[in-house]
């Protein structure tokens, strides 16, 4: 490994600076460990084609974010849309692969072929149409570094939503890259704490609110939803 890259980023670290790099600062104090949950939904990314025509009985059995139809439906949608995605997933060329790239590293949960791309698996929700911002920035990192290993351009990447039977492409669009590339310089620049974002939107659901002194009373809070 070279000296640069011993300096590389961790996909997760980037993922979360991109969320907000004050977050990055306490989750690097902290223990972190994936909750089983997380993993039971991500391992649902390995076996769609025995989802995909699966009964309600069978479905009430698996970490599901949405009704059994619904999922089943998404999936479905997929398969007969899009069936050269369909088979990349569903047969990719390598799961669980570490990538190392120039500026970050990390696993990529599948490595899908012709063309090469990487393919996240996110236990969470998929927003309305794309992927959250977050999950951007590491799914550029992800492409990058699978380029950087292979020697070619890798121009998309893939998020999957197991648990709502959602999968959608990421193009590396200028914009994409360029929000990388702020992300990384955030890490690389970060020596102490960063500033609170004072975002309710981003505030409100992060695990270090207390900690970082941005809770507010709201009436959401007192009422503790
Ligand atoms: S509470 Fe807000 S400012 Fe503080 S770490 Fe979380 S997202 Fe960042």
């Amino acid at each position: 490994m070279s000296a640069e890259n011993s300096q590389s980023i961790a996909f997760s670290d980037l993922r979360t600076a991109a969320y907000c790099p004050r977050k990055l600062y306490y989750a690097r104090r902290g223990e972190r460990e994936v909750p089983p949950e997380v993993l039971e939904r991500r391992e649902m990314a390995f076996r769609y084609p025995d989802l995909v025509d699966a009964p309600d009985a069978v479905l009430a059995d698996e970490p599901l974010a949405v009704s059994p139809r619904r999922f089943r439906e998404n999936l479905d949608r997929l398969r007969s849309r899009d069936p050269d995605l369909w088979a990349a997933i569903t047969d990719p060329e390598a799961r669980e692969v570490l990538l190392e790239g120039r500026e970050c590293r990390g696993i990529a949960h599948k490595v899908l072929a012709d063309p090469p791309r990487p393919s996240l698996v996110s236990a969470g929700s998929p927003p309305e149409d794309g992927v959250w911002e977050p999950r951007t920035v590491h799914a550029v990192a992800a492409a990058k570094a699978l380029a950087w290993e292979r020697e070619r351009p890798v121009e998309t990447a893939v998020v999957e939503y197991p648990a709502h039977g959602v999968v959608r492409t990421v193009d590396l669009t200028t914009r994409r890259k360029a929000a990388y590339r702020r992300t990384v310089r955030a890490v690389r620049s970060m020596d102490g704490p960063p500033p609170r974002l004072r975002d309710d939107a981003k505030c409100d659901p992060c695990e270090y609110a207390d900690e970082c002194g941005v809770r507010t009373r709201t009436l959401r809070s007192l009422l503790g939803g």
